[in-house]
């Protein structure tokens, strides 16, 4: 059972921000609210993602160090696995997998991931970057 939560500025009922996650409160009426306790939507995520080699990166000694790092192999090993790729190189949740995302894009290592990794910043799609520069023109 949920309790009312009146907003302190105006007395209207709050609503929360996002219906779906615990993550604030907002007045529908003067905009008065809160945010509680910001959570990253990847530490919220529990899908298991695989991240997977493309084929045809080169072994460098960089390259084959981070894979080496990865999958805690020797030398050796990481360098066949990157001249054998597509290969599945990590199996992780979101916020370990973004750690591997950013050591393999450092490095130009070109990669995919199953399912759709929707938190990486190289990805085609929303660029907020973009958005934010159009705002500022106005
Ligand atoms: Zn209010």
């Amino acid at each position: 059972m949920i309790d009312k939560i009146i907003c302190e500025k105006c007395g209207a009922e709050m609503l929360p921000i996002d219906p779906n996650k615990p993550v604030g409160m907002t007045c529908p009426n003067c905009g008065w609210g809160w945010a509680t306790t910001y959570i990253d939507p990847e530490q919220e995520d529990d899908t298991v993602y695989v991240v997977s080699l493309s084929e045809g990166n080169i072994a460098t000694r960089a390259a084959i160090k981070a894979v080496s790092k990865i999958m805690s192999k020797n030398f050796i090993q990481a360098k066949r696995i990157i001249e054998n790729s597509p290969v599945d190189i990590y199996t992780g949740n979101a916020v370990e997998v973004k750690d591997v995302l950013r050591l393999l894009e450092s490095l130009s290592l070109a990669y995919s991931i199953t399912p759709e990794f929707p938190y990486s910043q190289n990805q085609e799609g929303t660029d907020t970057e973009n958005i934010r520069r159009d705002d500022s023109d106005n």
